[in-house]
């Protein structure tokens, strides 16, 4: 069984480790040659919109699935599309999280609450945006933006009309900017055969946009039942393959979508170690159209980003019970490079460990409390 993948960035790296002992074999679509994942599995080297490889690695594969949203849907409908290969996530999905506006019109079509937010296009769209929404907010662009690239603050007017300027010539969303307590997301996987299962919620941290610290489970059952539930109608809505993760902030105990992810997702890297079956073996497990794993947690777990380089392995293992991913990456600022991930039998313990290791690998990321 060979499952298709169009991007070999650390998530396909991940899948491809999660699916050798079930017996599945990978082949990788990535334009660049230190791709994360070639390191263990067979890489060919293209452009992910390459329309005679497209159609090969279709052809070759029993399922093509992603690990980056930010791929051709055009490409894969054009050139893999009906060819024997199945494609999971289904591209309505893909589609849907790729641009803003069409993921903020899913929710609110799905009744789930989300930001209040206008498309702008033009300097007067904007000052109507300003005008409805008001400040302060944030204007990101619709496609592209992942770890806080895309997007900038405003404060004032002044600040919108700039951050307009800067952000260039390209479709823009402008959003409410939520003042809120904490981030979480909900991971769950739906099968072909229509079984779904769903994790713990995690809570997140994020600096600069960049996520850099989960922990999970998190938060009360109410937050459980009401993002899973969310995340359900988003599931069932596309008859979905594959693992989904939907993100809120969460404000005066209300949750309010901020995006979707229709794939495996940062903030599930804990249940590698964390729960009884991880989210990328759920994902084959899901679009291959076999039974689910249980998404139970064994412990109270952390997952702390690397970010730019790892720092030395052997201090980073002395700190015992923690699991060191390195994705093999060249160092480079602001990159993601690796994550740590540790599984303790109390949440205090967990903080605690957490918290001195944040010290030295993040000295500017707090822990907030536990809600
Ligand atoms: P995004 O790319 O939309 O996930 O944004 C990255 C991060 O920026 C989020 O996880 C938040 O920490 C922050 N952020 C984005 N949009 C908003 C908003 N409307 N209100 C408050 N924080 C936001």
């Amino acid at each position: 069984m060979t499952v298709g993948v169009v991007g070999g960035g650390q998530l396909g790296r991940m899948l491809a480790l999660a699916g050798y002992p079930l017996g599945v074999d990978f082949l990788f679509l990535d334009p660049s040659r230190d791709a994360p994942a070639a390191k263990v599995a067979p890489v060919v080297h293209g452009a992910f919109t390459d329309a005679q490889l497209l159609d090969w690695l279709a052809r070759e594969c029993e399922v093509l699935t992603f690990d980056w949203e930010n791929i051709s849907v055009e490409a894969l409908r054009e050139h893999a599309a009906g060819r024997s290969a199945r494609i999971c996530p289904p591209i309505a999905a893909l589609a849907a999280a790729q641009d803003r506006v069409s993921e903020k019109r899913l929710f609110e079509r799905l009744g789930i609450p989300t930001t209040r937010w206008r498309a702008v296009g033009s300097p007067s769209q904007l000052a109507r945006a300003l005008d409805e929404i008001g400040l302060p907010g944030v204007l990101k662009t619709r496609r592209m933006g992942y770890d806080g690239k895309g997007q900038m603050r405003a404060r004032t007017r002044e600040e919108a009309h700039r951050a307009f300027e800067s952000l260039g010539d390209v479709p823009l969303i402008y959003e409410e900017w939520v003042p809120f307590d904490c981030e979480v997301s909900i991971i769950g996987a739906r099968s072909t055969r229509g079984e779904t299962v769903i994790y713990p919620m995690s809570g997140n941290v994020h600096a600069d946009g960049i996520l850099r610290l989960t922990r999970a489970p998190f938060g009360p059952l109410r937050w459980q039942r009401t993002a899973a539930r969310h995340l359900t109608r988003c599931l069932e809505h596309f008859r979905y393959a594959g693992v989904l993760a939907v993100e809120f902030f969460v404000r005066k105990g209300r949750l309010i979508a901020n995006e979707m992810a229709p794939r495996v997702h940062n903030s599930g890297h804990w249940t590698i170690e964390g729960c009884a079956t991880s989210q990328f073996e759920n994902h084959l497990r899901a679009i291959l159209g076999l039974p689910l794993g249980r998404t139970r947690a064994l412990g109270h777990s952390a997952m702390i980003n690397l970010i730019g380089e790892i720092p030395p392995r052997a201090r980073l293992l002395a700190c015992e019970g923690l699991h060191l991913h390195d994705y093999g990456k060249q160092a480079r600022p602001g990159r993601k490079v690796g994550h740590c991930t540790l599984v303790e039998d109390s949440a205090a313990k967990r903080d605690r460990l957490t918290r001195r290791l944040l010290a030295t690998l993040a000295p500017a990321v707090r822990i907030p409390p536990a809600p």
